[in-house]
């Protein structure tokens, strides 16, 4: 039997919603297999700074710190709340970077996937989705321009100025590239470098490391994209992405458009790996405008567990049967709120109802 602790930092908006439905996701795994996992609930983010005046305060430190694992949900208010909390403890800059910063956490990797049978949730045309959308972002999280140096302030002519550093170095590059090869590898062998050389210098040397560890992986082939033409391209050819790899505020961006292109943000897991610890979370916020309302779609925090087994606890074929639980509700011609549209054909249900009819799919599968 394994007994493995798991930080749950709920999060703010529809964070302790989406969570509630991890959770029971995390429970019929133990009835299924010889696991045990041990739930550390642990306050972050804007409801963490209201209860105790920090966004990431310290015995939530000491809980990730003693986890083998962390499940996090959205944090953040909307703009207008946002206001209620000091610039430096709003939740990205008080509790997310220093997440993230804690724990090196600096590959990024958001799955944009929709199988054909999907397509009506998709924006985009059938014949553009054609044999369906599956692509991974591979994203560098912990560099560039959100973490270096900033500054804000009145200059010498009495304006005010600010100043942000956008900074990698060549071993920060290297190794985020080394896991977008090692992964396009076990793919298709094609992996997309998105980056902008023709401004910006950090970029030319992005590239630079890109050929260097390219050398290591003959086998995979590599296109060179604009990140402006990338934009374009996953509008209007997304089927031609496998692996993508770009830096940290390119990855921010371009991930939360393949959310559209799938057509809910709601359908974005990812995972945040580090050399000793990795979290999991939701690639999309807190979703102010829908939170209380039992309306949003779990699947981007169940995915989140699926990728936490996977990548954490080596439950690859758990990992699976809980993507086919999700599918499988959708096949039944299930969804929440933003998937369901008027005329879609698609049947409404609320959150609670989505993981309960997950629950019960994964009930079904034969065990591992
Ligand atoms: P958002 O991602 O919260 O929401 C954008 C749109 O997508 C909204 O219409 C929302 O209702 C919808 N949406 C998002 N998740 C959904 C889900 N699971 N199901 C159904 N619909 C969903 O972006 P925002 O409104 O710009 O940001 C809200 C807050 O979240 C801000 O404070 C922002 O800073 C924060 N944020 C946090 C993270 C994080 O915790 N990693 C990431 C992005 C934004």
């Amino acid at each position: 039997m394994k007994n493995y602790k798991i930080a749950i930092l709920a999060g703010d908006g529809i964070g302790p919603e989406i969570t509630a439905e991890a959770v029971k996701v995390l429970k019929v795994i133990e009835e299924r297999n010889d696991v045990t996992f041990e739930l550390l609930p642990a306050a972050f983010g804007a409801c963490a700074y209201f209860e105790s005046g920090s966004a990431f305060p310290h015995q939530t430190k000491a809980i990730c710190d003693e986890a083998d694992a962390i499940l996090k949900g959205p944090i953040g208010l909307s703009h207008e709340d946002s206001k209620r909390i000091p610039i430096d403890e709003q939740p990205e800059r008080g509790a997310l970077l220093p997440l993230r910063r804690r724990y090196n956490t600096y590959a990024n990797f958001r799955p944009v996937s929709l199988p054909k049978s999907l397509a009506h949730f998709s924006p985009l045309k059938a014949e553009v989705i054609g044999e369906g959308i599956d692509l991974v972002i591979v994203r560098e999280l912990v560099g560039g321009l959100y973490f270096g140096e900033k500054e804000m302030g009145v200059n010498d002519a009495g304006l005010r100025y600010v100043r942000e550093t956008l900074e990698y170095d060549e071993s920060q590059i290297r190794q985020i590239m080394q896991q977008a090869f090692k992964l396009a590898s076990k793919r298709r062998k094609l992996l997309h470098n998105i980056h902008k050389s023709n401004v910006l210098k950090s970029s030319v040397l992005w590239n630079e490391v890109m050929e260097e560890v390219a050398k290591d992986y003959p086998d995979v082939q590599v296109v060179n994209m604009l990140v402006d033409a990338a934009a374009t391209a996953l509008c209007l050819k997304p089927t031609q992405f496998d692996v993508m790899v770009m830096e940290n505020m390119f990855g921010d961006i371009l991930s939360d458009q393949g959310g559209g292109i799938l057509g809910s943000l709601g359908l974005m897991p990812s995972a945040c790996i580090g050399p000793d610890k990795a979290y999991y979370e939701p690639s999309h916020g807190s979703a102010p405008d829908i939170a209380g309302k039992n309306i949003a779609n779990p699947y981007s925090m169940i995915g989140s567990v699926a990728m936490m087994l996977e990548n954490s606890f080596d439950m690859e074929a758990e990992a699976k049967n809980v993507w086919a639980a999700m599918q499988g509700v959708f096949a039944d011609g299930y969804s929440t709120a933003d998937l369901s549209k008027p005329g879609s054909g698609v049947t409404m249900i609320s959150t609670v109802e989505f993981g309960d009819k997950v629950v019960e799919k994964l009930r079904q599968m034969p065990k591992v």
